[in-house]
């Protein structure tokens, strides 16, 4: 079975006959708990790296002070944990801009091929670490559409980002960019920008939740693989300032579709 939920302001019909509409969770956030949960979660996810990198001071200033092996293993780790830091509190940042910005519709005509080809040559090298091959399907010509070019950059790391880390080792990811004229969920002329890849797959109850600030399928996995549980709550955001939808398709054992529809007039 493949699971299908949308997100985005208007209420979309599940293939099995559920609806759920976004803009009830948008209001939920608005209210007191989840600000006061958000803080909460954000002080623990900046607690545990701080924690051992405390630690890992102590034992270098006491046990490991004359044991260089020692010394280089612990090192590396600090190293680790800082950078884990250092992402959390850029994506904090990231994810404080876009809600500011939801506001105010960009503008700016962005060619969404050359950001995407952009993105791909960026994250090849990581991709190759798993060896994966990341192919891009899409019109030769310019796709342009309005929007803010940082942003959609973004979306478009964060997306690739994740089939390469949550798509298991060597097989594909396919970044694929499709002009479609009349889009009913717009109700108009849209761009249809999907990432496939060949991962595990994501379980049907999971997927609503998918984009809240930090939840993730599995913690574990997350953070072996450096991630911050924000990427995809970025991604809603500016999806809703263009005014666009996000719809993930997954089937288990066979991997997952994040595709992002963008009005293009
Ligand atoms: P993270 O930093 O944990 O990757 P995201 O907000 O980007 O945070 O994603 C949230 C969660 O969604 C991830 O922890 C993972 O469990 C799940 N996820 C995201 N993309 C995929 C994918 N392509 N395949 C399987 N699971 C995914």
């Amino acid at each position: 079975t493949t699971w299908t939920v949308t997100v985005g302001p208007v209420p979309m019909q599940l293939g099995l006959g559920v609806v759920l509409s976004f803009e009830d969770m948008t209001a939920m956030e608005e209210t007191g708990q989840i600000r006061r949960d958000f803080v909460a979660n954000v002080s623990h996810e900046l607690r545990t790296p701080l924690t051992a990198l405390l630690g890992f001071v102590e034992t270098l200033k006491g046990a490991a002070r004359d044991d260089a092996k020692a010394r280089d293993r612990f090192l590396g780790i600090m190293e680790r944990e800082a950078g884990r830091m250092a992402r959390l509190v850029d994506d904090l940042l990231s994810l404080s801009r876009v809600e500011q910005d939801e506001r105010v519709r960009p503008r700016e005509l962005v060619d969404l091929s050359a950001v995407l080809l952009q993105v791909i040559n960026v994250l090849a090298p990581v991709a190759a670490q798993s060896e994966i091959e990341v192919d891009f399907v899409g019109p030769e010509s310019p796709v342009q559409v309005p929007g803010d070019a940082a942003q959609l950059q973004q979306v478009a790391t964060n997306l690739i980002e994740n089939a390469i880390k949550y798509g298991g080792h060597g097989g594909r990811v396919e970044v694929r960019l499709t002009e479609i004229g009349h889009e009913p969920a717009l109700r108009g002329p849209a761009v249809q920008l999907s990432v496939t890849d060949e991962g595990d797959g994501i379980e049907p109850h999971h997927i609503p939740r998918l984009t809240e600030r930090f939840y993730r399928v599995d913690s574990h996995r997350s953070r072996e693989l450096g991630g911050t549980g924000l990427g995809l709550a970025i991604v809603k955001h500016i999806v809703n300032r263009h005014r666009g939808r996000l719809r993930v398709d997954s089937t288990l054992g066979e991997g997952s579709t994040f595709r992002i529809l963008l009005p293009s007039n």
